[in-house]
Formats: structure tokens, C-alpha cells, sequence
């Protein structure tokens, strides 16, 4: 049933360190039924998830769905911001919320205006940012930086800034993958899973609640258990991951 894992058990059985693991779920704020139901996968597991949550598409109803799982103890979950309101601000392009057209300051704006939102109902929030889409402006890191976050977390595709003062920890494997346009199903997923494994970093697995079926949501409760089970394998939230591999503070 599980043979899709196959490649990752093997390259856990044969890897010489200790595999690191952090799993984010993007977009919270959308669809709480789905997001509740991902977040029972991650209690069933007892395993940290770490949600990037909209500001401006959290309302109440969000915040006590999220609020309840934490406070009760129920889920192990770090909240973090995901952008400002996701949308897109680019009238060519790939899609972007903090992209080229928006210079630094109106960034800043958007970035501390969305702080203060999240920190009305997560004061616990960590000082992660996510950028929607997983991309930004080469300026956004440093406007970052500037108002505090000490970590950013994108796609291992968008490069590194490499700036002093902000940790970068990036997803190494979209749930949601395309290889040449193609999605790449149990199959493709376990073979990244195998291979992000023996990067020597740690394997970020990004998810979209809103997105996922109830195969993806078995399949990812296969995940976990190996996940869970295997000795070569912890799983942390990105900040503490981030702070661990901050050698320069
Ligand atoms: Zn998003």
C-alpha cells in the first residue's frame, strides 16, 4: 500500500546523519474545514507543523480553529505570516505579492500591517515569512530583516539572498510538484522525498490544505508514520531548525 515510500525508507535506511525534517502548510486562513482536517493528520502522528497564515483572510473563525489546536495542546503547531492578503501585484509575469513593482516601502507597510494582524490572535507567532508563491523581490530580504524576521522561507528554486541577520530555510518538496508540467503523483513525491534526504539539509515538505484530497490526506498519513517511526528521522518547526543552523548570531 505503501510502496510509493519505498525510496524513502531506503535512502533513510542508508543515510550517514541524522535526516532533519520541518512540514508547512501554506494558506491558512483559507478553507478552515480542510485545514482542520489536515491538522487532525498531524495530531494522529503527533507530529509539528508549522501553518503560514494569511493575515488578512484570518478571521475569527480561523484563528479559534488554530487557537483551539494549540492552546489545548492537540497540535504541535508554530504559526507564522504568509504574506499580506496573497494576492498578486504584477501585471506580467509570474504571479507575486511582494515582487518588482512594490518598492521597499510599500513592502514594509504590508509586511508590518500584516505583523499586526496576525499578532492579534497569534501573539505566539514566530518571526518566520513565508512570500506567497515562495517568490519576492530581491529587496524584499532586507526590508525583512529590517522589521525584525529572522527567518525566510521559499522554495529551494529561488536561490538564497544570503543577506547577515535572516535565515533562510526553504521547502525542498512541494506536495503539489510538476515535473514538465506534469504533477508528480505518490510516485514522483516519494522519489523527491528519497532525494531531498540526502541534500544534508533539512527536508522541507510543503502542503496547501485547501488543496488536498482524501488520497493526498491518507498518503500524507503514510508519510508521517514513516516520518515518526524511522530512527534516522526528527521533525522540528523551521524556526528552531533555523536558529539551530544560525552560526552567525
Ligand atoms: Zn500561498
Amino acid at each position: 500500500m505503501t510502496h510509493w515510500l519505498a525510496p524513502l525508507r531506503q535512502a533513510l535506511d542508508s543515510a550517514a546523519a541524522p535526516v532533519r525534517f520541518f512540514f508547512r502548510d501554506d494558506d491558512a486562513g483559507w478553507d478552515d474545514p480542510a485545514l482542520a482536517a489536515l491538522l487532525s493528520v498531524f495530531e494522529d502522528h503527533s507530529v509539528p507543523l508549522d501553518v503560514a497564515v494569511i493575515p488578512t483572510a484570518t478571521d475569527t473563525a480561523t484563528a479559534t480553529l488554530l487557537r483551539d489546536r494549540i492552546d489545548s495542546g492537540r497540535n504541535d503547531v508554530a504559526v507564522h505570516q504568509h504574506g499580506f492578503a496573497h494576492v498578486n501585484h504584477e501585471a506580467e509575469g509570474r504571479k507575486c505579492e511582494f515582487g518588482a513593482s512594490r518598492p521597499a516601502e510599500q513592502q514594509r507597510r504590508d509586511i508590518e500591517y500584516g505583523r499586526e494582524l496576525l499578532a492579534s490572535s497569534f501573539p505566539d507567532a514566530v518571526p518566520a515569512f513565508t512570500p506567497p508563491w515562495n517568490r519576492c523581490a530581491p529587496w524584499t530580504p532586507e526590508v525583512l530583516r529590517d522589521v525584525g524576521f529572522e527567518v525566510l522561507s521559499r522554495d529551494l528554486s529561488a536561490g538564497r539572498a544570503g543577506i547577515a541577520g535572516l535565515v533562510e530555510l526553504p521547502v525542498s518538496v512541494d506536495w503539489f510538484g510538476k515535473i514538465a508540467r506534469v504533477p508528480v503523483g505518490p510516485e514522483g513525491r516519494g522519489a523527491l522525498l528519497a532525494s531531498g534526504c540526502t541534500q544534508g539539509q533539512p527536508v522541507g515538505v510543503m502542503l496547501h490544505h485547501a488543496v488536498m484530497s482524501v488520497d493526498d490526506l491518507t498518503q500524507l498519513g503514510e508519510l508521517l508514520e514513516v516520518v515518526v517511526a524511522h530512527p534516522h528521522v526528527s521533525v522540528h518547526h523551521l524556526h528552531h531548525l533555523a536558529m539551530a543552523a544560525d552560526t552567525h548570531r
